[in-house]
């Protein structure tokens, strides 16, 4: 059986329900598919969302997705914490299972079919990039799918990607291990902490609040010098952390795999868009990927739409991105080549320069001059800094 449609999504993920409810929307026949047997399981996810990017949103989320405020963030790293409140630094927990059900359900309210349990497994061109037919396998077989545009919304291991013939993209994710904990004894329940140090090669480890007592506990890490068991064993072990973990007990692993590169040049190819985490949509050094998904993932499906009913050019989908989140993305851009930059190193001053940058108490310029320093001065830099603005609150 061969199915015809305007548009295939293949991902349902916040990326792939955005861009069908979009598409969708905006009347193109849309299709979205994904492997899963049911949206948002397994959550590999912190769950932690920015306001800053609340008002990028092409719609508004509704109170009860939010479950958790968070006020600020607070930063360590070599025995010196820094806080910040307010502004780019608040935000809230989400309940990722829900809020991905939530963002598929509004793409099926716009009209957007939806095939679960159905994995993108091969795909045709008519000549290089342009796709013709998608086979699928489900439940009960392979299928066949005509798509005019398909939207890549399948996550870092994409599979459209791997057909269009990147196939060798291992260095350009990274591992998070990451375990919902309960009945711990969180020092600041409105706060996010994050931690740098040799635990977290090049990256951080973190403790994002979901209530009072309960929190996503995990560590990244940019560049995997060592097994990230130990890395999370070694986070464990601060006297800062273990005081709010003593007692706590891992009730769900939410562990996965997060961009750390571009995993392409470009964001179309022949008759397909990447969107999410496939284009390495997320803002740096967070990781932060949840909502640019969305707001991406929006543009996506309405430039599919506008390409097949109004010959818009589908080259207009990254001018629309760079339109609403170009000044984000070239931040996240030259932080994350300064992360890379940094990490060729193994000297603790690092540790100091990221907690400088995390924190944005040095700026981006700053740094490349601040490398040169060494650790104590830097030290010493950072106290003064300290002294003259405690605690750094916004
Ligand atoms: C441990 C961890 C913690 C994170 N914490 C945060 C955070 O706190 N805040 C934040 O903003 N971001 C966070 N991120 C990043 C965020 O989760 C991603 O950026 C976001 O999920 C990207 O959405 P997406 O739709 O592009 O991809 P995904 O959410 O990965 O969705 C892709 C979908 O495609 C489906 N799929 C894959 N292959 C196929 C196929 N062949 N056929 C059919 N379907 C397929 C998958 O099943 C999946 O449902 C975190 C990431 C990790 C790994």
């Amino acid at each position: 059986m061969v199915i015809e449609c305007d548009v295939l999504v293949v991902g349902a993920g916040p990326a792939g329900s955005s861009a069908a409810r979009a598409a969708a929307e905006a009347g193109a026949n849309t299709i979205f598919i994904d492997k899963k047997k049911e949206i948002g399981i397994p959550v590999q996810c912190a769950e932690a969302i920015g306001e800053y990017l609340i008002p990028y949103l092409p719609f508004s989320i509704p109170e009860e997705q939010l479950i958790w405020e968070i006020d600020g963030m607070s930063f360590w790293a070599e025995g010196i914490a820094i806080e910040r409140s307010g502004g780019f630094w608040s935000g809230y927990a989400i309940n990722r299972e829900k809020f991905d059900k939530w963002l598929a359900n509004n793409a099926l309210g716009a009209g957007a079919k939806l095939h679960l349990e159905t994995e993108l497994i091969n795909l045709e061109f008519s000549e290089k990039y342009y796709i013709t037919k998608a086979i699928v396998r489900t439940g009960v077989g392979v299928r066949e799918i005509k798509p005019k545009v398909v939207i890549a919304a399948d996550g870092v291991h994409s599979k459209v990607l791997n057909k269009l013939g990147f196939t060798n993209l291992k260095d350009k994710y990274g591992k998070v291990l990451s375990f919902e904990m309960n009945n711990l004894n969180l020092y600041k329940p409105t706060y996010e902490q994050l931690y740098i140090g040799d635990f977290a090669p090049g990256a951080y480890a973190y403790i994002f609040p979901l209530s009072k007592t309960r929190a996503n506990v995990g560590v990244a890490s940019l560049f995997p010098t060592k097994k990230l068991e130990k890395c999370y064993a070694e986070f464990l072990e601060i006297p800062e952390v273990k005081k709010q973990l003593r007692n706590g007990n891992k009730v769900l692993e939410k562990s996965g795999w997060a961009p750390i590169r571009y995993l392409t040049d470009k964001w179309v190819y022949g008759n397909v868009l990447l969107v999410g985490d496939a284009a390495n949509q997320n803002f740096k050094p967070f990781v932060e990927g949840i909502l640019p998904a969305i707001i991406c993932g929006d543009i996506a499906g309405k430039n599919a739409y506008k390409f097949i009913n109004g010959g818009d050019s589908l080259s207009n989908y990254p001018k629309g991105v760079k339109n609403k989140l170009g000044n984000l993305f070239l931040e996240s851009d030259r932080v994350l080549d300064i992360l890379h930059e940094l990490g060729k190193s193994s000297d603790k001053k690092e540790n100091l320069l990221r907690l400088g940058l995390f924190a944005n108490v040095f700026s981006l310029k700053e740094i490349i001059k601040l490398n040169f320093e060494d650790y104590i001065a830097l030290k010493r830099r950072l106290d003064d800094i300290l002294c003259l603005k405690p605690k750094l609150i916004d």
